[in-house]
């Protein structure tokens, strides 16, 4: 069993024009179509039996379209696919979207600092942090150097550890082993906190191989996940990376599936 625990897809009528528009902020290619059954698809060739699928509101406008659309996925997957769902910080209604991303069934909230424009540490992001650790859902945030704004890192290690501390319930996934492109930081900082979890995305593409043992060795294999950030690295490449590791296979099975079935609390 492999779960790919970051993905990216888009509603059938914007897939391609989404993927155009970010493929040129990222200079990155993209490696499915965008959709929910071409990333399926694409999924079964490589190997990939679920996904959890990452949702970002942009603007505040978009997070309850985006939210009822991430249920609708789940029901017309199941088993396939699994949801995060999106809150815009900016949004007056933050806080209900968070109770009702759980009664619709989703399985964790994604906040992207980069794209919501918000430094991860802003104590005008507290009652959120707080009302997201009362609902028992893990929240994932992107970490690290991003595209958008290479030049200034909204979730660095550091500002995640500070969040780890001031919200002990908080179930926290630092995407990208803690810090796309920042693993120094990540391994000084972040690793071995355990209200953290890792998800591996991009290290394929980033990650030195020995640094990411160390990290994954530092951190513990109890809380690391499998993930591509899939259309933007092939979640087989991710896979055959990660499998090529050095790890064990107890520590693999862990990282490739036990792990985000617990975390993210998932009817496989
Ligand atoms: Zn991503």
């Amino acid at each position: 069993m492999i779960i790919d625990s970051h993905v990216h897809m888009f509603p059938d009528k914007i897939a391609k024009k989404t993927l155009d528009h970010l493929s040129q902020i990222a200079q990155s290619p993209y490696h499915t179509d965008g959709t929910a059954a071409g990333t399926v698809q694409t999924f079964d060739r490589w190997g990939i039996q679920a996904g959890i699928v990452m949702h970002i509101a942009t603007k505040p406008s978009q997070q309850t379209t985006i939210n009822n659309w991430a249920a609708s996925l789940q029901k017309e997957y199941p088993g396939r696919l699994f949801c995060c769902g999106t809150i815009h910080p900016k949004a007056e209604d933050a806080l209900e979207e968070i109770d009702r991303i759980r009664e619709r069934g989703l399985h964790g909230i994604k906040l992207h600092p980069d794209y919501q424009d918000f430094m991860v540490d802003d104590p005008q992001m507290f009652p959120i942090y707080e009302k997201i650790a009362d609902s028992g859902l893990p929240v994932v945030f992107h970490t690290g150097w991003d595209p958008l704004s290479p030049n200034c890192v909204h979730a660095s290690a550091k500002g995640i550890k500070k969040v780890a501390k001031l919200f002990p319930t908080l179930k926290i996934v630092a995407a990208h082993m803690g810090g796309m492109r920042r693993y120094d930081e990540s391994e000084e900082e972040l690793a071995g906190i355990d209200t953290v979890w890792f998800d591996t995305a991009m290290s394929f593409l980033y990650c030195q191989p020995e640094q990411f043992l160390r990290l994954c060795r530092k951190h513990g294999a109890d809380r690391i996940l499998f993930g591509s950030d899939c259309p933007w690295s092939r979640s087989c490449d991710e896979k055959e990376y990660l499998l090529h590791s050095g790890l064990s296979d107890e520590e693999l099975e862990k990282i490739l599936w036990k792990n985000a079935s617990e975390l993210f609390s998932l009817s496989l």
